[in-house]
């Protein structure tokens, strides 16, 4: 699918900001830049090769985000998959630190990873012009991270990148963490502990019914007033008041300020009414929710040769009809027909 196109320039030209039906302002934008992961979490894959979905180019990308950006777009997050497995990767963040949001400031720019490659790339992403990183990190003990994503050394490997990472000046640094009753909960007060020594926020985040199997069910999510309380039990915790209205993690310091934890609850706690997101598939289609039962084919439009004012129409149209809300836990609930490596979490 990778164009022979030169690299589009950085120039963004002002359309009229992302709306949706439900009044919400939309200024932040997720890329799937691959589907393919070096890691295979149990709560993520079955462990089987899968489906895996076509890449763009790394040129095509960028003209995509620019439209996006146009539209005002102000925050970039790139994922995947695993996005560090991505060449052209360090280009792609050279390229959109030169494009400009609406207020004429350069992009909020970001990726979440599982840490795997920090430890060569972050110097030279950071040096491509990255501001943050988000590392997914599911146990603090080696075993048993290692026993979630099914790879032999994986956990010095993603220590090593976190330390990388914050050498380089990629912070603040988030380290992600999905809790499941049974696999890992046993973990949280030791991600308590893990947040203050290596000055990193942790945010733990509730199970999705976004995995490839058939694992889900209410009953393993781990819910945000269980996690409060069972830290608070160790070392109590404050609240901290939100920074923006679509800030997704109910965030927390110690007693003595020193440390964070963020909890992300889309399951006991949905926060869709301040939902600002949309994402793009690493094959071009624009998802309005994660849990949306239907993508629209944005690269379709652009393979078919429409205009730049042509596709922001489309855009714009698309993210009008975003959804009010998910249902998880509803009766008649569906999941989505792609899972999280492959819509981009
Ligand atoms: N490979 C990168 C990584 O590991 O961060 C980026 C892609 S990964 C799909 C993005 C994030 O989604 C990770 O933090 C992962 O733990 C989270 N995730 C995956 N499946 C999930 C689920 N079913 N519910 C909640 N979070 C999930």
């Amino acid at each position: 699918m990778a164009a022979a196109s030169p690299i589009v320039s950085s120039v963004v030209t002002p359309g009229p900001r992302l709306t949706d039906s439900h009044g919400r302002v939309i200024h932040d934008l997720r890329v799937s830049i691959t589907d393919r992961c070096n890691y295979r979490c149990v709560y993520c894959r079955t462990g089987e090769m899968g489906a895996q979905y076509p890449e763009l180019g790394i040129e095509e990308y960028l003209r995509l985000i620019r439209l996006f950006v146009s539209l005002g777009i102000e925050k970039v997050r790139l994922t995947g998959g695993e996005p560090l497995l991505r060449r052209g990767l360090v280009e792609l963040i050279q390229e959109l630190a030169k494009m400009r949001t609406l207020a004429n400031e350069p992009l909020d720019l970001a990726v979440t990873t599982n840490g795997h490659l920090l430890d060569t790339l972050a110097a030279p992403l950071k040096a491509a012009g990255l501001n943050r990183v988000t590392v997914s990190m599911d146990a603090v003990d080696a075993p048993t991270f290692e026993r979630i994503t099914r790879v032999p050394g994986s956990f010095e490997k993603v220590v090593g990148g976190i330390r990388a990472a914050r050498e380089a000046g990629l912070t603040p640094l988030k380290i992600n963490c999905v809790l499941l009753r049974g696999f890992n909960d046993g973990e949280i007060e030791g991600f308590a502990r893990f947040a203050r020594e290596e000055n990193v926020v942790v945010r733990f985040i509730e199970f999705m019914p976004l995995e490839e199997g058939r694992l889900w069910t209410p009953e393993i999510v781990v819910p945000l007033a269980e996690i409060v309380e069972r830290i608070g039990r160790a070392m109590p915790l404050k609240p901290l008041p939100p920074r923006e209205a679509s800030e997704t993690a109910r965030r927390y310091t110690f007693d003595d300020g020193v440390g964070e934890i963020g909890i992300i609850a889309p399951v006991s706690q949905a926060f869709c009414g301040a939902c600002s997101r949309v994402r793009l598939t690493s094959d071009g289609k624009i998802r309005t929710c994660l849990f949306s039962q239907v993508e629209h084919d944005l690269y379709g439009h652009m393979r078919a040769g429409e205009s730049d004012a042509e596709l922001r129409t489309y855009i714009a149209r698309t993210v009008q009809g975003k959804e009010a809300r998910h249902h998880i836990g509803e009766p008649g609930f569906l999941k989505p027909s792609r899972s999280m490596v492959h819509i981009g979490g």
